[in-house]
């Protein structure tokens, strides 16, 4: 029987960072994973897009750069030599988990682990690991629609689509999610052609997105090639000869190659013992926790995508710290999930951080709200990325700003300045004060505070 301070049960973006700032903080802590290290985000979600996203970029670059002079032969891509690529690009940031653990002290137990009682966790080696407390970090699975079951050769789920072992000429993909964009992105860019399917009556309806955003990203991508159904829902396929046939339910039948689902993803949290020690979960299979991430059970804690919120790495990882610092310090810092930010890595890039201009009224708030658009900064244009707009939604008695969306190049690297403005309670002043270098992109934001001002210099003022 092995003992220790805390047992975290998975090694993904929560699981893993919990484990080391606990250690850091004194306490002696263990990681049970079943698979690799850095789950679902380091081997299936966030790090191989984003290598796809960026290597993928390159093609869309090349084939519009004739414009500018400088023009290439038409692209050839090596799958084998890409697909290895993003897999080092993965080894080499799961090595580093494994470091950074063992340096931090904590030990990394490979099996699978499930709870037997409060305090202890039954592994699939046949031992057993007592701890004072125990964190439930098992993540997110897939979720699998019947009529397009994961083991048929023509349907993808989004682990089979970054293996990237094919280009399907036709691809169609059921889902407008964030998941669905990005893999419709990386597989326009690859050649395929393009169709989304969505049920409900806009894309990316579960985040708060401003309409115009949504509009610009539509606009863009069926200006690419892509075609975007909504209100539409998919509801069989028949496989042919050498291609398959999507019906949806408005009658309409696709031929296309392979079908993607990217219809969400739900919480891993079966059979890992939960029933036996009493720990509650929703309707949705999430686990239920108070404000400081604790469950029904006092010595049980749970984080990242197994608990309600948004389903992003560094939510889960943020929840790990927040465990550890209140076992370690006995008390819990306040958090809000209302002012994490998001990146969609779409074509152009979409960022956000708390509210939305229509989300804002909704609360009751009297809002200033200054936009820019990316075609009138030097940089942008310079870089032949004039697509999008930054727009700042603040409170009109204090000006502190409440919500920022970009959307455009680079968006998910500029939302961070945003960031820190929203979570610290800055001012409208705070940003449009402050110089920024020129020329940049971040000069966006600091034209969108002042435009909300009233005193944007390259912009008309409303
Ligand atoms: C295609 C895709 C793209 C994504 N892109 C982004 C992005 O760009 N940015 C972003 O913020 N988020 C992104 N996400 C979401 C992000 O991956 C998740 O929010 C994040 O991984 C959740 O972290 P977690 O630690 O809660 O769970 P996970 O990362 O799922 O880790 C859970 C770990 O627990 C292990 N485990 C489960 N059960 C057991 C058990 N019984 N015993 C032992 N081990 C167990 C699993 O093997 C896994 O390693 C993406 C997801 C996908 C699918």
């Amino acid at each position: 029987m092995m003992k220790t301070d805390l047992a975290v049960l998975g090694g993904g973006p929560g699981g893993y960072v919990c484990a080391i700032r606990a250690a850091q903080l004194g306490l002696r802590a263990a990681v049970i994973e079943e698979q690799a290290l850095g789950g679902t985000c380091l081997n299936w979600g966030c790090i191989p897009t984003k290598a796809l996203f960026s290597a993928t970029k390159l093609l869309s670059q090349a084939s519009e750069a004739e414009d500018i002079g400088i023009a290439f032969d038409s692209p050839t891509i090596d799958l084998q030599k890409l697909a290895s690529w993003k897999n080092r690009v993965v080894a080499t940031l799961v090595d580093g988990i494994d470091t950074l653990l063992s340096k931090n002290g904590v030990e990394v137990i490979r099996a699978r682990g499930a709870l037997s009682s409060q305090r202890e966790i039954v592994l699939s080696t046949g031992d057993r690991l007592t701890a004072d407390h125990i964190v439930i970090a098992t993540g997110s699975d897939t979720v699998q629609i019947p009529p397009f079951p994961f083991d048929h050769p023509a349907i993808w789920s989004s682990d089979d689509a970054l293996t990237v072992r094919e280009i399907p000429e036709r691809l169609a993909i059921i889902g407008g999610g964030v998941i669905g964009l990005e893999l419709a992105t990386i597989y326009q860019r690859l050649g395929s052609r393009v169709l989304v399917i969505e049920l409900l009556p806009e894309i990316l309806s579960t985040a708060d997105l401003d309409r115009r955003t949504v509009s610009t990203l539509k606009r863009s991508m069926t200006n690419k090639g892509m075609t975007i159904l909504t209100n539409t829902a998919a509801e069989s396929f028949e496989t042919q000869d050498d291609y398959v046939v999507l019906k949806t339910a408005d009658g309409a039948q696709h031929c296309v190659d392979r079908i993607l689902v990217a219809v969400g993803r739900r919480p891993r949290t079966r059979d890992i013992g939960l029933e036996a020690c009493g720990i509650e979960v929703d309707e949705r299979g999430f686990i239920r926790v108070n404000d400081s991430l604790q469950t029904s059970v006092p010595t049980v804690y749970a984080i990242g995508d197994a608990v309600p919120g948004p389903m992003l790495a560094h939510k889960a990882s943020s929840d790990g710290i927040r465990v550890a610092e209140t076992l370690a310090q006995g008390h819990c810092q306040p958090s809000s999930y209302d002012l994490i930010p998001q990146a969609i890595f779409t074509d152009p890039e979409i960022a956000s951080v708390g509210v939305s201009e229509a989300a804002a009224k909704a609360a009751g708030k009297a809002t200033l709200v200054g936009r820019f658009p990316f075609a009138a900064l030097g940089k942008a244009l310079g870089m032949r990325e004039p697509d999008g707009f930054f727009q700042v939604v603040a409170d009109s008695e204090d000006h502190r700003i409440l919500g920022v969306q970009i959307i455009g190049a680079e968006a998910s690297d500029l939302i961070s300045e945003a960031a820190i403005a929203v979570q610290s309670g800055l001012t409208l002043e705070a940003i449009a004060d402050a110089i920024h270098p020129h020329p940049t992109l971040p000069e966006g934001l600091k034209e969108a505070a002042e435009n909300a001002l009233g005193r944007s210099i390259h912009a008309i003022n409303r």
